[in-house]
């Protein structure tokens, strides 16, 4: 709460008080959010903001705290560990909505409330042993590759269906919904038919996994169009927290188009 506690380095990156400038922008998203509701006829209610949190360090996530945010997501296990283990002291809960290693699983079953990226047979497995060990059980987001790009990570959408039959042998998992990071651009022409997509995957699979309900799709260039095709949980981080120092080809492969 405390501006002259930050550095001239935060200070520069989020304002002189940061907890103020998270509320305006939480505003001005959920104003957003709920114009994309009303258009498409939904409930406010069907729609989950998730902040995301990468490159924004802890002390500053104690003052989106204070703005009122109580769950924070991260592409990266390690980077969200770390401000896990420095917020300890904080109600807040923690998804994962980045690629994941299996060398990370450890890690992210410690302190992970969520995981936004399940993208392999071979990860659930591993995952579902880890949480077997650890005694707990994780909602987990199926990432489908909707926009065909080979950089991205996800399954086919062809693989979807027999892929929640198989995870069906992982009791620890507990799928909520599928997943997507639509193509980037800024051209809604191209990233509506991602969202659609997912929707529809969703509902072909809905009578045999009804579990498999959510669709976790949208981040701040395109959350209104993920929202009017279905979007249930909407992954906003620059809209929240401003822009990124490091580009989003570190968070997942450069796209060409
Ligand atoms: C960073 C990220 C987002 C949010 O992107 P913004 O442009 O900051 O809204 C959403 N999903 C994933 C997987 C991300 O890594």
């Amino acid at each position: 709460m405390n501006a002259q506690a930050l550095s001239p380095e935060l200070t520069a990156r989020f304002g002189p008080d940061p907890a103020q400038t998270f509320r305006a922008n939480i505003a001005a998203v959920e104003a957003r959010i709920d114009q994309a509701c009303k258009r498409s006829d939904r409930d406010r209610s069907s729609v989950r903001l998730l902040p995301v949190t990468k490159t924004v360090p802890a002390e500053i996530l104690r003052l989106a705290n204070l703005a009122g945010l109580q769950i924070f997501a991260e592409n990266k296990v390690q980077e969200a560990q770390g401000k896990s283990q420095e917020l300890m002291d904080l109600p807040v809960r923690w998804a994962i909505v980045g690629h994941l290693q299996t060398n990370k699983i450890k890690t992210l079953v410690a302190f992970a409330d969520e995981f936004h990226a399940l993208d392999s047979l071979r990860l659930a497995e591993k995952l579902d042993a880890r949480l077997a060990r650890d005694g707990r059980v994780l909602p987990v987001y199926v990432q489908v590759n909707t926009s065909r790009e080979d950089s991205k990570f996800g399954l086919s959408p062809n693989d979807v269906s027999g892929f929640l039959e198989d995870l069906q042998r992982f009791p620890r998992l507990k799928p909520k919904g599928l997943m997507t990071l639509a193509v980037l651009s800024g051209d809604m022409g191209m990233v509506r038919p991602c969202f659609r997509l997912l929707r529809e995957l969703r509902d072909d699979v809905s009578h045999r996994f009804p579990d498999v309900s959510e669709l976790s799709m949208g981040m701040s260039g395109d959350f209104e169009v993920a929202i009017e095709e279905g979007a249930s949980v909407v992954r906003v981080g620059q809209a929240i927290f401003g822009s990124r120092p490091t580009p989003d080809s570190h968070y997942w492969p450069e796209v060409s188009n």
